[in-house]
């Protein structure tokens, strides 16, 4: 089967029945799932969300802004879907009612995904579900991670000990041993605090936080250097949360912080992960309900295309 995008020039952009950037959509039991490199799939889940609520509506946002996408990238170049096969999975079905089942059902079908020799490329969602997507991708071993976010989601508990919220993955992700820790780098940390606690535990285990100004005061290039160096040749995954964006970019997330990386910044980031060994991405934290307008999905689904764009690049 094809597995090009549908043109805007054959149908117009605005028309049509929305998958991510108009791939075809390959449910996981289709019998062409064996052919797919890269699958982009939504993650319609925000049960890890302690403050404002919304990433569950982020997969259709987001699919439906992505279609405005075209197939070559303006830069560099690359046509990320003749380089490699690209197909929308669908969403992994959550249970709205009851976390740790949703953490399953999640874990579930990324170990499908897996299964299948797919690299997935996931909306969310909020930060939770990059848990159970790690719990799959590094079962095996420990894997590194470049991690884009205002936040470190390296808290243990909140509210007195609830351990599995979007403040909480990375943490648990550590101690799970799904993350090599001296293989993880944290870029545009910022905002107030409760307190250094999760600042102290990325010191004890090695993990290298670069808060924003330090992120400034060296510039992309530097910064990007030094994170592809961290996480180097081995598997890596990239989990990119919207909230890393200046809010007069991407005001539709629960948490945003203001000072952040502008729109430009917030695509050359990800161009700055060229040759890394990507097995696997997330773009999370976009909350429609909080931006109708769609200005932030849109960013997000752009994200979306500059990750396919660096992850094309070992699939050939
Ligand atoms: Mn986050
Ligand atoms: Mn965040």
């Amino acid at each position: 089967m094809s597995f090009l995008p549908v043109s805007g020039l054959e149908l117009p952009r605005f028309a049509g029945v929305p998958t991510f950037m108009r791939l075809p959509h390959v449910p996981l039991d289709d019998a062409c799932i064996a052919e797919v490199d890269i699958g982009l799939i939504g993650a319609p889940w925000d049960g890890g969300t302690t403050n404002r609520p919304g990433p569950r509506h982020g997969p259709r946002q987001l699919r439906d802004l992505s279609t405005m996408i075209r197939a070559q990238h303006g830069v560099s170049g690359v046509r990320p879907f003749e380089a490699a096969n690209c197909a929308d999975l669908g969403d992994v079905a959550p249970n709205p009612a009851d976390l740790q089942d949703s953490l399953q059902r999640m874990q579930a079908f990324y170990k499908r995904v897996k299964d299948a020799d797919i690299k997935p490329l996931t909306a969310g969602g909020d930060h939770l579900c990059s848990l159970p997507i790690l719990r799959v991708l590094g079962a095996l071993s420990p894997v590194g991670m470049i991690h884009f976010d205002s936040h470190t989601d390296l808290f243990d508990s909140y509210f007195g000990g609830a351990r599995y919220t979007h403040g909480t993955p990375f943490r648990r992700a550590v101690e799970e041993e799904l993350l090599d820790p001296k293989r993880v780098v944290q870029i545009g940390i910022r905002g107030t605090a409760y307190d250094g606690e999760d600042r102290d535990f990325a010191k004890a285990v090695g993990i290298r936080v670069i808060p924003i100004e330090e992120f400034f005061a060296r510039g992309v290039d530097d910064v990007l250097s030094e994170a592809r160096d961290i996480v180097g040749d081995r598997s890596t995954y990239v989990s990119y949360d919207i909230d890393f964006v200046d809010p007069t970019f991407a005001p539709g997330t629960g948490t945003p912080e203001v000072g952040g990386p502008n729109s430009f910044q917030a695509l050359q980031v990800v161009r700055g992960l060229e040759g890394v060994n990507i097995i696997g991405a997330d773009l999370v934290e976009v909350s429609p309900p909080l931006d109708t307008a769609g200005g932030t999905a849109w960013l997000g689904a752009s994200i979306m295309f500059e990750l396919l764009c660096v992850m094309v690049g070992r699939c050939v």
